[in-house]
């Protein structure tokens, strides 16, 4: 804990989106453990995610509060009880739902304006611009929390977002209105005090120096789920309360060998076509490897569903293979000793999860910056193999693919090997960052006088 003259009170605004929330809450939990008072404002559907959260600060002593924000769906032309991008029926609403999220602006003016004392700064994630405004307006320093890797920032500095990284649905009319958004945030980025990267220096160290060549104070804070030590805190990261039954998997994942399951998950947003999961289970039935395959959200259509009791699936691969159709505890089945491969749709928060655990990857990217993330994961870091998606040409990903892939990740050869130690070395390079006088842990020290100094101004 640094010494302090002034009490500090960070604002958090994560955009209500798994990717965001996740990291977010973990980063106010690092802050709090540097004794600084933290705010997150949120909805009062998204405050129940936060339950494991706010039982923690309270065991911990830890001064984390939520402030929860009336979101009314309905007159914002959303379905009843979409807070979170991840309760949306389509993808096709997430115009809707980002100009929903600015409808917050008004009453978190008034909150602050209530405030006895203004924050010391904001933290927001990277698509709320408006936040810059309400940080203009009150004069408070905004700090802008990038969800993604210093690599993807670079890339999307010099390429704008191409139509084929939209998602499946997306029309050129959307695409348009994307491109739009791309640049208010990269308008608001430029405005702010500073960034702060769910990166470490030692993982992607070039790119991190380049970043900083054309932002102004970065601070690399990760991998901030490393935060969570204990077992309940890894068990219920991000937790919808779907996942009752983690202590069965808990049981299966004991009995299995060391380093021998697949863990198979796309993430809390991606929306696959039936045809595509198909191919996917087809894949990881003929592997003979043994698998935890998540299907949640948009996935579990009833074209799945029928499929999967027409073909009597899960009975089929039972012992060797578990099907979770729901919330996982991503972080406990990554970080347990019998998971030894990791299919991946290449979220930036899911990579960085796979390289704490030491798991190497099997890069299967869907849209945004996965793509970037595949190459950093198979060219740069060389800690994954491609299942061979087309950026451009986004055919089906056949079952034959997903098998090869599976048994060229998982075999006992030469090149696994190697890939298996340069991601182990990884996984101790980041635990050492996020170590007391480790990089991550002094950039948030850094992080902290800077907005301390600020204050005293
Ligand atoms: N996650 C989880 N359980 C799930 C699905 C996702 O815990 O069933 C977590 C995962 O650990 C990660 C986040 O949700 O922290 C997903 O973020 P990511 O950036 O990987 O992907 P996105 O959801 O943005 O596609």
């Amino acid at each position: 804990m640094i010494s302090q003259d002034k009490q500090l009170h960070f604002l958090l605004i994560p955009l209500m989106s798994q990717s965001h929330i996740i990291p977010l809450t973990d980063f106010a939990k690092l802050l709090a453990q540097h004794g600084i008072n933290v705010s997150i404002i949120t909805t009062p559907l998204n405050a129940q995610r936060y339950k494991s959260l706010i039982t923690q600060s309270l065991k911990f002593n830890l001064k984390i509060q939520l402030i929860p924000l009336h979101f009314p769906c309905e007159e914002l032309g959303l379905p009843k009880g979409c807070e979170n991008m991840d309760s949306l029926p389509s993808t096709n609403l997430y115009k809707e739902f980002f100009l929903a999220c600015e409808t917050l602006k008004k009453p978190l003016e008034k909150i602050i304006q209530k405030l006895e004392t203004k924050p010391s700064c904001i933290v927001s994630t990277g698509g709320l611009s408006w936040t810059q405004e309400i940080a203009d307006k009150f004069k408070i320093p905004r700090y802008v929390f990038q969800t993604i890797s210093c690599f993807a920032l670079l890339c999307s500095q010099e390429i704008e977002t191409r139509n084929s990284q939209l998602p499946n649905e997306t029309t050129t009319k959307q695409s348009d209105d994307v491109q739009s958004v791309v640049h208010q945030i990269k308008w608001s980025q430029n405005l702010a005090r500073g960034t702060l990267i769910n990166t470490f220096d030692e993982l992607e160290p070039f790119y991190v120096d380049e970043y900083k060549k054309i932002m102004k104070n970065v601070f690399c804070v990760g991998p901030v789920s490393l935060c969570n030590k204990k077992v309940d805190e890894i068990i219920n990261r991000g937790n919808e309360g779907s996942v009752d039954n983690e202590h069965s998997y808990l049981t299966w994942l004991n009995s299995m060998k060391p380093k021998s399951v697949v863990y198979v998950s796309f993430g809390s947003l991606c929306h696959m076509s039936f045809l595509q999961i198909k191919e996917i289970g087809l894949g990881l039935e003929s592997s003979n490897v043994p698998f935890v395959w998540i299907i949640r959200g948009l996935n579990v259509s009833s074209e799945v569903k029928k499929w999967l009791s027409d073909e009597n699936f899960e009975e089929k691969v039972k012992g060797r293979g578990i099907i979770i159709k729901g919330w996982a505890p991503q972080l406990m089945i990554l970080s347990h000793p019998s998971v030894g491969g990791f299919l991946t749709h290449c979220g930036w928060n899911s990579t960085l999860e796979g390289i704490t655990c030491g798991v190497p990857m099997i890069t299967f990217p869907m849209f945004a910056d996965q793509f970037y993330n595949e190459k950093l994961i198979v060219d740069v870091l060389k800690i994954g193999i491609r299942v061979g998606i087309e950026e451009k040409n986004k055919v089906l990903v056949k079952k034959e693919e997903v098998k090869k892939a599976i048994n060229q990740l998982m075999n006992e050869g030469f090149e696994s090997k190697e890939r298996r130690k340069r991601t182990k070395e990884l996984a101790i390079m980041s635990k050492e960052a996020m170590q007391e006088s480790g990089s991550s842990y002094l950039n948030i020290k850094l992080l902290i006088q800077d907005v301390m100094q600020l204050v005293n101004n």
